[in-house]
């Protein structure tokens, strides 16, 4: 199989485009979660729990001190200025085994187990010492500053709901109760192949192969597992042999380049001969990455999705978010699937022309003082313009129509959310000083 052969299979397309709905909606029916399977608990971030995950142990384990402060038989206490005497002190990881009678006091730490017979704990800032005799100040009444054994957790509660990702909280829960194993979906291991004869690397010429950066480091952030594929020229034998490789060591494949309609878009063109159980290329609605190619490879018992994304680089990261990233976390078992859709006052216009598609533009979107999310249009759009994405923060969706004058709304996929906040975070929790007084050097 040669380049003449990839030519020679050119055929006349009568490809319909389709509305990006659908093409997310072939893409999802495809793509689902594996088999769940144990995973150690410190490999487990943002893992998808498979099951509910019960506690089979209080927490905390024992009656222990909310406070500083003195281990009290409140009774003794009902009047102020109450006069005990001070028979011994407990610290937080100290056992406490002399039983305190009435008149006695504890001294005791936060966490430090309730001595058998205390019933409250008078925090320090009620207290005077005088000798070893305590005065305090004010009534104590019985349970006062104390945590009781399964306060936080009792066995049979659910700590973490099938479905859930595993964040640092659900990580710290299951910690909580002891549980070093959990059930997950196993995320899915991705590989990425750059295709194309002008990257360097592969061909003469000497395009970086900026895409499989951006993809690895991408998939990077969702914790998935990568394989990086290299980079492989226009050649359709060796996409095949590629391909057919990476189906035995990847859950999922994205290759970039290809799949547009030249007559060297080797992936689009060699599809057919390969084994799939499914294989869809598309011409999606949407500007940039309007060819995508979708197919099941068959790799028997599995199946491997593989998605063939544009070459540009501004496509490559739209067709990624709007099919692949979400069609992972699916497999992943995630429930959010997409970025954040929020919408915002355009603060400059954004321009196009009625065509028929949904155009995404680099955004940025900032929250404002009275906060209104405010957006406006991130530099010289164009799908080569990698540049264009460099500030952005977000994909702004534009329908089909002429565009979003100033002071219309516009809706934005969120791709950093925390860049959504900048200047002065602290005012909305009513600080009124500029972050720049609070942390010098930062604006
Ligand atoms: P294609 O989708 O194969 O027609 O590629 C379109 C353009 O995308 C190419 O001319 C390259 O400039 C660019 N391109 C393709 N692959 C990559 C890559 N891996 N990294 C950066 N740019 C790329
Ligand atoms: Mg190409």
């Amino acid at each position: 199989v040669s380049h003449t052969d990839a030519v020679s299979s050119v055929r006349l397309d009568h490809t319909p485009t389709i509305p990006l709905h659908e093409a997310c909606r072939i893409v999802m029916a495809a793509c689902v979660a594996a088999q769940p399977s144990a995973v150690l608990l410190r490999n487990a971030l943002s893992h998808v729990a498979a099951d509910d995950v019960r506690s089979s142990v209080v927490v905390p384990p024992f009656n222990n001190s909310e406070m500083d402060g003195f281990a009290v038989v409140a009774e003794d206490c009902a009047s102020s200025s109450t006069r005990l005497k001070v028979v011994t002190s407990i610290m937080a990881g100290e056992a406490a085994t002399t039983e305190l009678q009435s008149g006695q006091a504890a001294r005791i730490m936060t966490g430090a187990p309730i001595p058998p017979g205390a019933t409250a704990v008078c925090p320090v800032e009620r207290t005077e010492l005088d000798g070893d005799t305590l005065v305090l100040e004010g009534v104590v009444q019985p349970g006062d500053h104390v945590r009781l054994a399964g306060d936080d957790i009792s066995p049979g509660d659910v700590v973490v709901r099938s479905g859930s990702s595993l964040g640092p909280i659900q990580i710290a829960l299951l910690e909580s109760i002891g549980c070093s194993e959990v059930l997950t979906y196993p995320p899915p291991r991705v590989g990425v192949l750059a295709t194309g004869d002008e990257l360097m690397g592969a061909g003469e010429a000497g395009i970086r192969d900026s895409n499989s950066s951006m993809l690895l480091a991408a998939l990077a952030l969702e914790q998935f597992p990568t394989v990086d594929l290299g980079i492989v020229g226009d050649d359709a034998g060796e996409i095949i042999r590629r391909l057919g490789e990476a189906t035995e060591r990847c859950d999922a494949v994205i290759t970039t380049g290809g799949v547009s309609v030249g007559d060297r878009d080797v992936v689009r063109l060699t599809i057919d001969r390969l084994p799939t159980v499914t294989r869809q290329w598309m011409r999606v609605a949407i500007k940039p990455a309007k060819p995508f190619m979708f197919a099941l490879l068959d790799a028997a018992p599995r199946t491997v999705p593989l998605f063939g994304l544009p070459g540009n680089p501004v496509s490559a990261l739209v067709s990624f978010e709007l099919f692949a990233r979400p069609a992972l976390r699916r497999m992943a078992g995630r429930r959010f699937l997409w970025r954040p859709l929020t919408a915002g006052i355009a603060t400059e216009d954004f321009r196009r022309r009625l065509d028929g598609k949904t155009h995404f533009v680099t955004a940025v979107a900032r929250m404002s003082k009275d906060q209104t999310v405010e957006i406006r249009p991130c530099g010289r759009q164009g799908s080569h313009r990698l540049s264009s994405l460099g500030t952005a923060n977000a994909l702004a969706v534009l329908p089909d129509g002429s565009g979003v004058a100033t002071g219309g709304r516009v809706s934005v996929f969120l791709l950093d959310a925390d860049a959504l906040f900048t200047g002065d975070p602290l005012e909305p929790l009513g600080f009124d000083v500029p972050i720049s007084d609070l942390i010098p050097g930062c604006e």
